[in-house]
């Protein structure tokens, strides 16, 4: 299993395979490519495009996808999946990315954001077109834009999503077997604010292999650590390490972040023990690694 990190900051840190580059924000904001990085676009989630034009956001028969909208519990403010000029939008993005010498693109929230959604006019007038079931029709909208959107990323492919295995396609028209066929990796987000309970992350790491036809990454949140939540932290990627994962990352703020996680690692003589008792030599061999680097 390699180690990585998905960062804020467009840099790598030692020690770390593989690197995931937020590029362009849920809030709205968009940065230019890091170079030899994965960048990860957020697609069609905007707060900032929205809040210039409310029009612009997926609608149910119980008002807009947006975070103020208490109908449902919407972490983001969605925008209909199927505007064509912010479809361009993102594709000229991605575009943009592709000639900057990344390593590859990782889509995020390219998906609907509901099953509710979006009965804005066009996207019913499309799916009356289409001859599809509402599930269907959604699912294909979704992968028929992954798939255009792939032939404008040079090297690698990967997509997130909203972790739920069971019902993605109902409510995201998220298709992980149509998916399968266009990606080289899928890349399951798994945030929370602390691992002190931690059998969901392989719970859900679990159904995820055992459903997903292509290499998996999980990631979990690294930011804002204490000693005691960066302890429950890396006892749950050495958890993960047990599986047949390509890769475990760390949401980190910025660099500093990364080699706080590594340093405590390295340092902590406990934890060390207890990756040896308990014979995880994967994790074991990420640590020292680790040690080579951090041990000052
Ligand atoms: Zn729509």
């Amino acid at each position: 299993m390699k180690i990585g990190l998905v960062t804020y900051a467009p840099e790598k840190v030692a020690g770390y395979e593989i690197h995931v580059y937020y590029s362009k924000w849920a809030d709205g904001q968009v940065f230019p490519a890091a170079k030899s990085m994965q960048n990860d676009v957020t697609c069609f989630v905007d707060a900032k495009v929205i809040r210039e034009d409310p029009t612009i956001a997926a609608i149910s028969k119980e008002g807009p996808a947006l975070r103020k909208n208490r109908r449902f519990n919407m972490p983001f403010d969605y925008v209909c999946p199927t505007n064509p000029q912010y479809r361009q939008k993102i594709l000229d993005y991605v575009d943009t990315l592709s000639s900057g010498n990344v390593e590859g693109v990782t889509l995020n929230l390219y998906h609907f954001p509901e099953q509710e959604f979006c009965v804005c006019p066009r996207c019913v007038e499309l799916w009356r077109k289409s001859g599809l079931n509402w599930t269907n029709w959604r699912a294909k909208t979704i992968t028929d834009f992954l798939t255009e959107a792939k032939s404008h990323v040079k090297g690698t492919f990967a997509v997130e999503m909203f972790p739920d295995p069971l019902m993605a396609k109902e409510r995201f028209g998220i298709d992980f077997e149509a998916i399968a066929d266009l990606v080289d990796y899928f890349h399951v987000p798994l945030s929370s604010r602390d691992y002190f309970t931690n059998y969901w992350v392989d719970l859900l790491t679990r159904d995820f292999l055992k459903m997903l036809k292509k290499p998996v990454v999980v990631e979990l949140s690294g930011e804002m650590l204490t000693d005691e939540k960066t302890d429950a932290l890396l006892k749950t990627v050495a958890y993960l390490s047990r599986h047949n994962l390509m890769g475990t990352l760390l949401l980190v703020h910025d660099s500093e972040n990364a080699k706080q996680i590594a340093r405590y690692a390295v340092r902590n003589g406990e934890f060390r023990d207890w990756l040896t008792k308990n014979d995880f030599s994967e994790m074991n061999r990420i640590v020292d690694e680790w040690a080579k680097l951090y041990a000052k």
